[in-house]
């Protein structure tokens, strides 16, 4: 316990260190994207990590010791939230031996230690993409380190985490002692698990719904059940994966708090969207996940501008798969080489059920939060979130829905007493907030328009935080 207590006191003192200080922002456009509020000429006030005080600037005067920061012209959001990202995986084409077997060109322990060793510049492209705030959908145990790490960093994230992922499949190629997806075979062992997650006080625990011919939906339900159960009881709430229709009902039937990802085999029914809004569930759809796979493997990868500037070029350029040695090509990417329209093809497939399903839930007043799924194959950490909001203006989303998503409905999927004080420019809430040279209401893409990133109460130029 005493070590504990020293621990963090160790880890306050850490956080501390960069310098947060009493601060007031002028003459800016304040954006609410919660409550739908805009307020011109507004005053800030930050003091330390929370915000003092914000509002309409003929209310509201910067405290003489302020330092005083003019924002004309400039638009001041909440920080923006992914809410469905991995740290355990990279984003480049070694990150998933389970999907593409590079192993003989590079081995995954070797993959695995690079990830660790680039923890901080990953938070930083976190930061830099004007995000402040990711919740980290699964992992090995070595997440809830994650967690504590972005904790103890200045120019990183708030970091929320599940564990492990339970699962009705095992992926042997991913366990190198901690594997970050665990095979459950019955209610039992379901339990037992949760009480081990539960000791490492988990923000969510995250099930792993895979349904094929050899696991039908029925036969893993009582395993979702049980889960839902054992961390209900000790209030923990439970993030599943399920891309099915039926999968995602069962899923939500069952007491699941969120959907990680949108429905993709067919349109949601009303039945469906009801129980949705009945059960307040949340769901993340994780567009941009859905074509960077194919895409990659098919040499037709579509990274936006923001993703070539602010992703981790080593990771970018593992992308080429032309450059893969020859008779080091997996079938999956020869396949998708011979023929890429194919690939295209079936990505537009998906987006034609994804697009319309989202356009439908957020009619229908779903809470919907935004996430990337950053970290697979080709969805870059930090800018993915770019690609994800044009995908999501293409089904139909207004600038001021997608920024909803990305804040207030995010923090909410973020949870805790953090979520509680996140996703909002509000009195007493973290001093997370980005500052845009344009305004986003007129137009999405202006919302990777970033001049300063404020985190913690410390104020970031955007040039400064990529060294
Ligand atoms: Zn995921």
């Amino acid at each position: 316990m005493k070590l504990k207590i020293a621990l963090a006191l160790a880890l306050s003192l850490f956080s501390g260190a960069a310098t947060a200080e009493k601060i007031a922002l002028v003459n800016g456009t304040l954006i609410n994207p919660g409550p739908s509020q805009i307020v011109r000429d507004a005053t800030i006030v930050i003091n330390d990590d929370r915000i003092a005080a914000a509002g309409d600037g003929k209310t509201i005067s910067a405290p003489k010791e302020a330092r005083v920061i003019d924002c004309k012209g400039k638009f001041i959001l909440p920080g923006y939230i992914d809410t469905h990202v991995h740290f355990f995986q990279s984003g480049d084409l070694y990150t998933r031996p389970d999907a593409v077997d590079l192993t003989k060109v590079r081995p995954y322990a070797d993959e695995v230690a690079w990830i660790k060793t680039n923890l901080p510049d990953t938070f930083a492209r976190y930061l830099r993409s004007g995000i402040t705030s990711v919740v980290d959908v699964g992992g090995p145990f070595w997440n809830f380190e994650v967690r504590k790490i972005a904790s103890a960093t200045a120019k990183a994230p708030r970091v929320a985490v599940a564990g492990p992922l339970i699962s009705s499949v095992s992926r042997p190629q991913l366990d190198l002692g901690d594997p970050p997806i665990v095979k459950i075979d019955n209610p039992e062992q379901a339990r037992e698990f949760v009480r081990k997650l539960a000791a490492q006080n988990p923000d969510l625990v995250k099930i792993w719904y895979i349904v094929d011919k050899d696991h039908p939906v029925d036969s893993f339900r009582p395993i979702v059940r049980a889960t839902v159960e054992e961390s209900h009881a000790r209030k923990i709430r439970v993030a599943v994966h399920a891309t099915e229709l039926e999968t995602a009902r069962a899923a939500v039937e069952e007491g699941a708090d969120v959907l990680v990802h949108s429905v993709i085999d067919k349109p949601v029914d009303n039945a469906f969207v009801k129980l949705l809004k009945d059960q307040h569930t949340i769901l993340c759809p994780t567009l941009v996940v859905f074509e960077r796979y194919g895409r990659t493997f098919a040499n037709k990868l579509n990274l936006t501008p923001e993703e070539k500037a602010w992703g981790n070029p080593e990771v970018i350029a593992s992308l080429d798969v032309t450059k893969l040695p020859p008779g080091q090509l997996p079938d999956r990417i020869k396949t998708a080489l011979a023929d890429p329209n194919a690939a295209l093809e079936r990505i537009k497939k998906v987006y034609d059920v994804a697009l319309k399903n989202l356009k439908t839930l957020e009619d229908a007043g779903v809470t919907i939060a935004a996430g990337t799924d950053a970290g697979n194959i080709g969805t870059i950490h930090g800018p993915a979130l770019f690609r994800e909001f044009q995908l999501m203006k293409e089904a139909g989303l207004t600038p001021m829905q997608i920024l909803q998503c990305a804040t207030a409905n995010a923090a909410k999927l973020f949870g805790g007493e953090t979520g509680a004080h996140i996703g909002k420019i509000d009195n007493g809430n973290f001093a997370d907030l980005i500052i845009l040279r344009s305004n986003p209401l007129d137009d999405i893409s202006r919302a990777s328009e970033i001049d300063t990133v404020i985190k913690n109460g410390v104020v970031y130029s955007v040039d400064s935080i990529l060294r």
